[in-house]
């Protein structure tokens, strides 16, 4: 059962990848809360409330707005994420695959 969760997963994955090159940020839909994703990479809209004791790496002043994959344009709400293929994330979300931008 959950191998074909994951399947189904990975299939939805895949294509709106190949969607989410072309399509315009603004038309995305955001990361739900309830997201499989969003959940397995502890994702919250708002970096003040990450889970700090499961996710001790987070730290202060950590922001999608300011990791390396965030893909939204700079003071933009929102914005792509490649680890969201098809969705956007706040500026002010965090996940625990949050890279420091360079
Ligand atoms: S990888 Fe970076 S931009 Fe994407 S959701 Fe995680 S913290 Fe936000």
């Amino acid at each position: 059962m959950s191998n074909r969760r994951e399947f189904i997963v990975q299939l939805s994955l895949g294509s709106s990848a190949l969607i989410g090159a072309s399509a315009i940020a603004a038309d995305l839909p955001m990361v739900a809360a309830t997201d499989a994703q969003a959940k397995a990479l502890g994702y919250v809209a708002d970096a003040t409330k990450a889970d700090k004791a499961k996710f001790p790496k987070f730290a202060a002043g950590q922001t999608c707005g300011n990791c390396a994959l965030y893909q939204g344009k700079a003071g933009a709400a929102s914005g792509p994420c490649p680890l969201f293929a098809g969705k956007q994330v706040a500026a002010k979300g965090w996940c625990s695959a949050y890279v420091k931008k360079a």
